[in-house]
């Protein structure tokens, strides 16, 4: 008894490295472990610099914890968060409590959102912690420099509570986050990936982790944890296509640089926790595929909430133009060449105009006025045409049954009744040209498999059970989303999950 003591207590002061837990069952006997010499010692180690990571970062410094932060990457503004389009959901933030609408949310309700919108495949722990808490990160956020922010209502949640800002961009959070790591004197440690997790089995125990490459490695140990917040697997075609095939070959891929899920994958090898959702993804169907697998996004719901239609190559509409965005994509797997189109008439043009410019219209990346002038030209992807014919012929839409459609939908705005797809909210008939019209395919640009956690964002091991001195936070958490992402999720989850991560890893 007391020599399995001594071992123990000599064990934590230098640590071990396990080689190949792979998975649930593996036996104590097939781990070959090794002395590690540690380079530094912390209290917590945080993995990634995106929204997660750095928000994660602050709040375990502000807990009076020494922090390190190791990225894979180059700099904050190439992960997901930069990328990101801005929009954070959020309950019982400040400025939702302002707002008479926004009063009406409750956690229970945005849990129950998003549970919905994700065909009940949601893990009920991160959404929890995500809708208890996502008002106070957003309000830790504001009160740090955040650019204004308004409340924008968004398909899919049943309260106002979209955040969001007249940039259209995720840098907003990142210029908040990289001026308060500064302002804390911290610095985030580029080029340096995760290479392996430092690991006791017999305690359970994460002790450290080894980051670098090249030849270039520390072994850091981490008193207090480690926070995971790696990000998710759309950032290499390659990733993508490994843990979702049915994209292969399809549609755009995007995501931060560095996010290609080898964190995760150290994870399953070092620590033995199971990956869960790996085969979800946020695709989102309005996708301009412009060069290979790259190309912007099209807000074409700004078109259709302006009196626009969604229409097939046959010249058809198949969904109606108020569904969920990611319950339209699984449809374009059966229209003809797998994607759709957004039409509109001059005056629907015109009422769009007013409500975005064209650079956030087709945005991420934003094209400027010049770009989208261009592309309409090119008739690639994008048509601006006087008649109808000329929008078939240039197209390869089908003219006739275009013809007959504008007919339902224009008796569909008389009458009130939408006999298709049964909305009620049909405003504008389609009149007068030009024609507007923009090709879409899938956009994918964020996953929702990762590591799973329990409410506290501790990860969960092989038996389910925490692993001790081990949080995650971000993209790199499984099931938030369940089967489908619903808008503004995954920032606010990103930020929300850092903001108490950060928090909970000095508890230990
Ligand atoms: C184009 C685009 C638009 C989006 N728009 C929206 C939106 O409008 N609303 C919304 O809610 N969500 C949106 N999302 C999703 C959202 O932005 C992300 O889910 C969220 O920002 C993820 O934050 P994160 O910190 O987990 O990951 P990231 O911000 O990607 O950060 C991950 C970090 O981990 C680092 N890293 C990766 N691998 C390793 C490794 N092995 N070792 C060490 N470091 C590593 C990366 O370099 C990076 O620093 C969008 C995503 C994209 C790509």
């Amino acid at each position: 008894m007391e020599s399995k003591k001594l071992g123990r207590r000599k064990f934590l002061n230098t640590g071990l490295i396990t080689v190949g837990s792979l998975c649930a069952g593996t036996s104590q006997a097939s781990i070959q472990a090794s002395r590690v010499e540690w380079n530094e010692t912390v209290d917590v180690v945080v993995l990634g610099c995106g929204g997660a990571g750095l928000m994660a970062a602050c709040q375990a410094h502000d807990a009076k914890a020494k922090v390190a932060i190791f990225d894979a990457g180059k700099s904050p503004y190439h992960t997901a968060t930069s990328l990101c389009g801005g929009v954070f959901t959020a309950c019982g933030s400040r400025l939702q409590k302002s707002d008479p609408e926004g009063q009406k949310d409750s956690w229970q309700q945005f849990a129950e959102d998003i549970m919905a919108y994700g065909n009940y495949m949601s893990l009920k722990e991160p959404v929890y912690c995500f809708a208890k808490n996502s008002g106070l990160a957003y309000d830790w956020l504001e009160a740090n420099g955040l650019a204004k922010h308004y409340l924008e209502p968004y398909l899919g949640h049943s309260r106002l509570r979209a955040h969001r800002q007249a940039s259209f961009s995720g840098r907003d959070y990142v210029d908040v986050l990289v001026k308060q790591i500064a302002l804390r004197d911290l610095k985030i440690r580029h080029g340096m990936p995760l290479n392996k997790f430092i690991f006791d089995p017999e305690t359970n125990t994460v002790l450290g982790v080894r980051c670098g490459k090249n030849g270039n490695f520390v072994n850091v140990r981490a008193t207090k944890g480690v926070v995971m917040a790696t990000g998710g697997f759309t950032g290499t075609v390659e990733s993508l296509e490994r843990w979702v095939p049915n994209v292969a070959g399809k549609g755009v891929a995007i995501g931060g640089a560095c996010n290609d899920g080898t964190a995760l994958m150290i994870a399953v090898r070092d620590l033995g926790v199971p990956l869960s959702h790996m085969q979800y993804i946020a695709s989102y169907p309005c996708g301009v595929v412009t060069n290979g697998r790259n190309g912007p996004y099209c807000r074409y719901w700004f078109v259709t909430n302006n009196g626009g239609l969604l229409l097939n190559k046959n010249g058809q509409r198949f969904v109606s133009e108020k569904e969920g965005i990611c319950h339209i994509t699984p449809l374009l797997a059966f229209q003809p060449d797998g994607c759709h189109y957004v039409f509109t008439d001059s005056a629907g043009w015109e009422r769009t105009m007013k409500k975005i410019q064209v650079g956030a219209l087709i945005g991420i990346p934003a094209w400027p006025a010049s770009r989208v002038e261009k592309e309409f030209k090119l008739q690639k992807n994008l048509w601006k045409c006087d008649t109808l014919e000329e929008l078939c012929e240039k197209s390869g839409m089908n003219l006739q049954n275009l013809r007959e459609q504008i007919k339902t939908w224009n008796q569909a705005v008389e009458s009130g009744n939408d006999t298709q797809f049964g909305r009620t909210d049909q405003k504008w008939k389609i009149g007068e040209g030009p024609y507007y019209m923009v090709r879409m395919a899938t956009w994918n640009n964020l996953s929702c498999g990762g590591v799973r956690v329990n409410e506290d964002l501790q990860v969960l091991g092989w038996d389910m059970k925490p692993i001790q001195h081990l949080y995650a936070a971000g993209e790199t958490i499984a099931g938030v989303h369940g089967a489908y992402y619903c808008g503004g999720n995954a920032c606010g989850f990103a930020h929300t999950s850092g903001f108490v991560a950060g928090r909970n890893v000095v508890k230990a």
